[in-house]
Order: C-alpha cells, then structure tokens, then sequence
C-alpha cells in the first residue's frame, strides 16, 4: 500500500506547558536523524502531533526506525484521499481489506474537521461503514472492541485515513533533559541505566575505564560495541575512553586490600565527574543496583558518593538482577554483555571487600597517595571519540537489492 504519510503522536510531551515548543523541536530532530539516510522524507512539528512526509520512502523502514525514538506515544500510517466521498470509500475499502482477519470486526470514527465537507462526522461513520461492509462480506461492525478502528480526518487539505495505530517507545525526547555521563562497563547493568536514563530524555556520553594490560582490548571494544548498540536510541554517543591502569596499581600498593574497592571506585567517580564538567553535563548516571555486590551497599554508597554533591542517577538501584536482565535482552545488549572479558574492577577486587566501609578509613588511607596528579594524568590521556548506530538495517536493504 502506498502511504502518504506517518502521523506521529507525542507522549507525555504534550503535557510540558510552554516548554512543549523546545519538545516538538528537539522530537523532530531526533525523528530526522533517524531518517537521514532516507532524505525524501520531510518532518513538520505540529503543536499537538507531527506529520512525517514519505514523498516515496518505504513506509515500513520508517515505521521499523520510528520505534527507537523516546518522545513518541504513537504512530499510524496514513493514506491521503481527495475530498471526495468516493474516493474516501475506496481508500477505507482499500485500507480495511489490506487489515482484514477473516471474521474480524470493525468501526469507524471520522471527524469532519474541514465544515465544508458535505457529510458530517456521523454520516461519514455510517456511509464510509456501509460501502466497506458491502465490499467485505465476513466483516461485522464492533464499535466497544473493534479489530480493525478505521480513523478518518476530514481536513481542508485532503481526508486522512488511517487503520494501524503502532505503540512508540515512550519517554522523553532524547536532550530534552540536558546531559549526563554514563559510567559503562562492560557488564549487564550500566547499558541497561543509560537506556533508562535516555528514555527520560537525558543526552548520555559513556565514560568506561580501562587498564591495559589487565583488561583486553576486546574489553574495551565491548564497551564500544555496547554503546553502539545503545547510541540507536540517540543516533550517536561520545564515548571518553580513561587510562585507569596506574592509578589502579597505585591503589593496589598502597591500600589496605578490603577498601581497595571503595578507594578504585571514588577515583572512577572522581574522573567522571571532573570529565562532566568539562562537558556540560548536568548529572552522572551509573548501574548501580542495591545489594548487588559489596560496593552497592548503602554503607558504601556513602563513602563512594562523597566525592562528589553532583546528582547520581541510579536507573536499575531497585530492580532485581532478572528485571534488568529483562530489559538488556530487549534492547538487545545481552548477549554481548555476558561474553567474558575481564572488567578492571573484577581483576583488582579483593576476595573480600568491605560492604561497610568507613569514611574516615578511606580518606586516612587516600591520604598517603597524590591522587590528584594521578587523576589529572588519567585526565590528560582520556580517549575520546563518537560512537554512530550501526546502520544494520540499512545494510541488510543493500543485499536485498542483489538478490
Ligand atoms: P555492570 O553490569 O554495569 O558492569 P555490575 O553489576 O558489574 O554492573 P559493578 O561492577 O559493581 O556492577 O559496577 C557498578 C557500576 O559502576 C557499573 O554499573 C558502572 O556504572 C560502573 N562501572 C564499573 N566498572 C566500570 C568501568 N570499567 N568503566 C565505567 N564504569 C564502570
Ligand atoms: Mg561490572
């Protein structure tokens, strides 16, 4: 079928007051990125809802696209008819019976926006219904809990039918809640709360620590692989790479080994958030998950986040390990998180760190080490480099031109 257009319906943005401008804009570019490949497609921003123009484009490519952008509640593709009473039963007919299960029910609701249109919105409903009826004998009309709900628009500009109402991925705009850095490993959780954290609108870089010749180069290509797979929700991600080895061995020399941990895992904070600054993030966000392991603790909590007054966002604190393994099997980071390559934290972590660590301990033996110069070295020879989506789907496409 030839759709003209998508119609897009935003979610909770719509409820934003006068902030709803800066929402529509930053939607549509989100929307525009993620057909850029495609650029026959125009995007216009409406107040309450935004028209995608296909001029062209294969609508289900579109609507595939469509489902990883945050902001959207819903979306349907949409035929254009004349303002023709004919040819708007045909294009019901047309849409209907491309929909149509065998037995399946169906309603109409029309509204007749445009008043020169010569039926109203209830003659509409009963006339457009009656010729579909007549053209598809097994079709039955259901108006309380229809198969098919067919949406007919009468507008000044041509009538508008659509039949397929697809759900969208929710949240906010991406951006539309500033910036914040995602510390990211390479394990389940830390995709799983950037996920999260860019589903309520916040613009994630990913900050992942590496100690070279501890951790593997594949290590440090899963994280980039993870933020890839994540940066789908955005269209790119900077990633900021840290050298983590010396300060790391330096902790492992000079720290007694049941707070090694705590002190590894205030310097990683340290840097994230100095790194922060430098770009203007608003927040820190991590996938810290309560009890998990002995460094998510409350007890710990404490003594890590005292390094910092900066807002952690913890996405997953009170999910259970199956809950958030739920959502990486969703967004598709699972399996590449359960391949096991070393984390710098797993090779320095002690058999037994402390789950209550005391404040006072840690900055007594913090104290004997110039952390600062480390950090600022660490700072210094940070990694940093933009992530795109892979544009898997449009790869597959190419083949499927060969064969
Ligand atoms: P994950 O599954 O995300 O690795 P985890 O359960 O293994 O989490 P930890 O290893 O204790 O938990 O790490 C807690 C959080 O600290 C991670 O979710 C991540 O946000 C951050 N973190 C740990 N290791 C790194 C790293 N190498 N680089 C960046 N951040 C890290
Ligand atoms: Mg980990």
């Amino acid at each position: 079928m030839e759709f003209e257009r998508i119609l897009i319906r935003y979610g909770e943005l719509s409820t934003k007051g006068k902030n709803r401008k800066q929402f529509v804009a930053r939607l549509a570019t989100n929307v525009k990125r993620v057909v850029q490949d495609m650029p026959e497609v125009k995007v216009h921003g409406e107040r309450d809802r935004m028209q995608l123009y296909l001029n062209g484009a294969p609508y289900e490519k579109v609507l595939e696209r469509l489902k990883s952008v945050f902001g959207i509640q819903s979306f349907s593709p949409v035929l254009k008819a004349e303002l023709d009473v004919e040819a708007v039963k045909e294009a019901a007919y047309r849409l209907v019976s491309e929909n149509h299960q065998p037995n399946g029910t169906f309603k109409v609701a029309a509204r007749r926006g445009f008043r020169d249109f010569p039926l109203d919105s209830n003659e509409l409903n009963q006339e457009i219904g009656a010729a579909v009826l007549r053209r598809i004998p097994d079709l039955t009309v259901n108006v309380k809990n229809p198969d098919i709900k067919l949406i007919v628009e009468v507008r000044a500009d041509g009538v508008f039918l659509s039949s397929e109402t697809i759900l969208g991925a929710g949240g906010l705009p991406v951006s539309s809640s500033g910036r914040a850095m995602l510390m990211l490993s390479g394990g389940i959780d830390s995709p799983v709360a950037g996920y999260l954290a860019m589903k309520r609108g916040v613009e994630v870089e990913a900050v992942h620590f590496h100690s070279p010749p501890y951790t593997s180069e594949q290590a440090k290509q899963k994280a980039v692989d993870l933020a890839q797979k994540i940066a789908k929700y955005s269209g790119q991600i900077q990633m900021h790479v840290v050298p983590f080895t010396e300060i790391q061995e330096t902790i492992k020399k000079q720290v007694p080994e049941s707070y090694i941990m705590t002190v590894t895992r205030r310097m990683m904070l340290r840097i994230t958030d100095e790194l922060r600054k430098r770009r203007n993030g608003l927040a820190i966000v991590n996938g810290e998950s309560l009890g998990q392991v002995a460094s998510q603790t409350l007890e710990s909590m404490i003594a890590i986040n005292e390094v910092t007054s900066t807002s952690i966002i913890r996405p997953v604190a009170t999910m259970d390990k199956n809950e958030i393994i739920e959502i990486a099997k969703a967004i598709d980071t699972f399996e590449l998180s359960i391949q096991p390559f070393e984390d710098c934290c797993t090779i320095f972590t002690p058999a037994a760190p402390k789950t209550k660590p005391k404040l006072e301990k840690v900055q007594h033996y913090e104290s004997f080490v110039d952390f600062d110069g480390l950090i600022e070295k660490a700072l210094k020879n940070v990694e940093t480099f933009p992530v795109e989506v892979a544009q898997e789907a449009a790869i597959k496409d190419e083949f499927a031109d060969l064969f």
